[in-house]
């Protein structure tokens, strides 16, 4: 058979980079610290590991397809309106389902240079076209992306705070972005890190979804909640959006023991607030310390940073990569978002944050 002649995937699926997720491994080292995916260092909640263990008991039942219970102690936290709220497995499945709905051949999702890599795979995957708006400082820029708006538009996805920047833009910024696209585009607001930000102009989107019909926000429990092995995100949106997505998603695209782990989750506030001033207090002290050394730091809002180093022997972002990975520390190479000269740190342990400056200072010639 020739290759013509064989099932052929839908146009704009053999053009997709497959994710690559951060590695996990350093050969021949006793201690691996795992900074590569953003992960949390202090773990889920216990009560979410209970609830998780609790439901082994019941893994013949089907989970609830609706996922009341999880939507509802969402409604609960949030003061929304459960009716409003499509869980998904992890908010990749929740933007894949979006890209599916909303995109078809021809159509255009705009995303900016050095967005999460899930929108152009999740565009691509339906046969429209990622469309790249150039970033200012690393940071998403609205007059750019406003720019890239054509009669074809479709989506605009946006991280706010965006990985692996780290940056954010201020909820003012956003409400100028949504006023100036036309009805017709859905603003996808992608706040996987909302929960670490501290600043006063930033807001996760969730006014702005209330007062519109043309905007969906994105969460997830991988991050600040710990529990990213289970896969579990979810979405706040107008009932029309909530509607078509429910028409598309998986009837039991949310499995019961993460629906079990999530409720727990969510309601363990203490947890998050430990989760948040831990990252508060290393977030400030890698940037400082990382930047003693004479590296850029780009400052970031979420749980990671991102650190930028020369293009000069033996202290380019490989070579980093090498001493880091030898030394137990594994971070994120970001070539992949167009960003060939720098590393994504997670904000690890106190033990994995003073090992990767005291690496990065050997680095660096200096004393760590
Ligand atoms: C980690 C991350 C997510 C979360 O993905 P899950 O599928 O929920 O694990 C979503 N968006 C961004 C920008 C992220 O960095």
């Amino acid at each position: 058979m020739s290759a013509l002649e064989r099932p052929q995937p839908r146009p704009g699926v053999l053009s997709i980079k497959a994710y690559v997720p951060g590695k996990s491994h350093a050969p021949g080292v006793a201690k691996v610290h795992k900074l590569s995916s953003n992960e949390t260092p202090l773990g889920p909640s216990p009560q979410a590991v209970q609830a998780y263990l609790a439901e082994a008991e019941r893994l013949h039942d089907y989970p609830d397809g609706s996922a009341s219970a999880l939507r509802e102690a969402i409604g609960r936290a949030y003061g929304l309106d459960p009716d409003r709220i499509v869980c998904g497995a992890g908010s990749d499945d929740l933007l894949n389902l979006i890209a599916r709905a909303y995109l078809q051949d021809g159509d255009e999702a705009i995303h900016t240079t050095h967005g999460f890599l899930v929108y152009p795979i999740a565009t691509l995957g339906t046969g429209a076209t990622p469309v790249v708006a150039p970033e200012t400082n690393y940071t998403a820029d609205v007059d750019a992306i406003l720019a890239k708006v054509s009669e074809r538009t479709k989506v605009v996805f946006l991280a706010n705070p965006n990985n692996p920047t780290g940056t954010y833009i201020p909820f003012d910024e956003v409400k100028r972005l949504h006023a100036a696209l036309p009805p017709r585009v859905l603003l996808v607001i992608d706040a996987a890190y909302a929960e670490y930000v501290r600043r006063n102009d930033y807001e996760s989107g969730i006014d702005l979804v209330a007062t519109s019909e043309n905007v969906v926000m994105c969460r997830t429990f991988s991050k600040i909640y710990g529990l990213a092995a289970l896969r579990l995100g979810w979405l706040y949106g107008p009932a029309h959006v909530v509607d078509a997505l429910n028409r598309i998603r998986g009837p039991f695209n949310v499995n019961a023991p993460s629906i079990a782990a999530g409720v727990a989750a969510i309601g363990d506030t203490a947890h998050v607030e430990l989760s948040r001033q831990h990252n508060e207090r290393w977030l400030a002290w890698l940037t400082e310390e990382i930047g003693k050394l004479g590296l850029t730091v780009t400052p970031s809002v979420g749980n990671f940073i991102l650190i930028h180093f020369p293009d000069e022997k033996g202290k380019t972002a490989k070579d980093a990569d090498t001493l880091l990975t030898s030394r137990g520390v594994v971070m994120r190479a970001v070539g992949a978002y167009h960003l060939p000269d720098a590393l994504r740190m997670s904000i690890g342990t106190e033990e994995a944050n003073r090992l990767a400056v005291a690496t990065l200072a050997a680095l660096m010639g200096k004393k760590g």
